[in-house]
């Protein structure tokens, strides 16, 4: 292990992310007494902090408010010995002992690296997108879908996550609109038949959505949709827009140290959250492009943990 026990920057297991993977790997981590330090940027608590209701996260039978739930994991860290810095980290070593990360604020180092940095759902950019993001826009039907029963609800997008969320959301929709800017579906052939056969499914060709009428108060109304060859515009009436483009993971700081998939998400060992660096841990959205829950990424935040903590062991034997 480094000879850095002086240095109050130098930690055993730093966390990157505040999510619930990187709260979970907080708590288990701080409870083996390795006192973590979790290193978040200005906006703590991941996309939790972007949802209103949850509804299926266990312990919470009347559901919780996504901030509130986030709160409580963090003062579940604090109380078992978590060090929070807010800092944004702009570069990252990973390669030399002690791993280095380097933020706007400070220099930390570290024996073990518990990444969780999360994906970031990407916009469309229409307006009023963002501002109606948990009043009827959402990222994730699993988690709002159930919202929207017997509602007219709208999905944007033409790949594979469009589509399965189309389908699952028709389970709620008393009607669906699957709104892609193009003519043909990026999805896989089975995701398309799915879709295509489903008669609650309409498919607006062509189309892309230009703004979502509605308030925080009445939630959405309607889509102002521009026709991407005609440039015509018309209004949608709907009572959700389901936004399913894609997700871009925050793996950014480790291009080139890390073993990435082709869409830059990190890849760790088949039985183990580790990466092909010895003591570097991926847990949450940042390494999972498939179930991205609340309650995945805390499993997966408890298994960087107690990977972590082996590790640090094992540099005893
Ligand atoms: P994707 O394949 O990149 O598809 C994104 C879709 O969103 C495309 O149809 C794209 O349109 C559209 N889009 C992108 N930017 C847009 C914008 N600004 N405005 C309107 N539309 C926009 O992303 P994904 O569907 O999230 O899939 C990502 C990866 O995960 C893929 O490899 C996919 O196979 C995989 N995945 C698999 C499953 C599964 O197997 N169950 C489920 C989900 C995802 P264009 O087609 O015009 O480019």
């Amino acid at each position: 292990m480094s000879d850095s026990t002086n240095n109050p920057n130098h930690h055993k297991v730093i966390i990157l992310g505040s999510g619930p993977a990187g709260l979970t790997a907080a708590i288990y981590t701080a409870r083996a007494s390795l006192n973590p330090l979790l290193i978040h940027g200005p906006l703590a608590g991941g996309q939790l902090t972007t949802t209103t209701d949850v509804e299926n996260f266990p312990g919470f039978p009347e559901g919780i408010m996504g901030p509130e739930l986030m709160q409580l994991m963090e003062k579940q860290a604090v109380r078992f010995g978590t060090t929070i810095a807010v800092d944004t980290i702009v570069k990252a070593d990973v390669t030399q002992r002690p791993i280095q990360l380097v933020g706007q604020s400070g220099t930390y180092t570290c024996d073990s690296l518990i990444i969780s940095t999360g994906a970031a759902p990407k916009y469309i950019g229409a307006q009023n997108e963002r501002e109606l993001l948990g009043y009827g826009v959402s990222t994730c039907a699993t988690c709002d879908g159930a919202f929207f029963r017997n509602k007219i609800i709208t999905v944007v997008g033409g790949g594979d996550s469009a589509c399965e969320e189309a389908s699952f959301l028709t389970r709620f929709a008393s009607k669906l609109y699957l709104i892609h800017r193009r003519d043909s579906l990026r999805a896989s052939k089975i995701m398309q038949d799915r879709v295509l056969s489903n008669p609650k499914i309409e498919v607006l060709w062509n189309k892309g959505v230009v703004a979502v009428e509605g308030s925080k108060k009445d939630g959405v109304t309607a889509l102002v949709l521009e026709d991407t060859k005609t440039k015509e515009r018309s209004t949608l009436p709907a009572d959700a827009l389901f936004v399913a483009i894609g997700h871009t993971p925050n793996s950014h700081l480790f291009k080139g140290q890390l073993e990435m998939d082709e869409n830059g998400y990190l890849l760790h060992k088949a039985d183990s959250p580790e990466t092909n660096v010895p003591g570097v841990f991926v847990s949450g959205d940042v390494q999972d492009h498939v179930f991205r829950q609340a309650i995945t990424a805390a499993g997966s935040g408890c298994q960087a943990a107690i990977g972590a903590e082996r590790y640090l062991e094992s540099l005893h034997e």
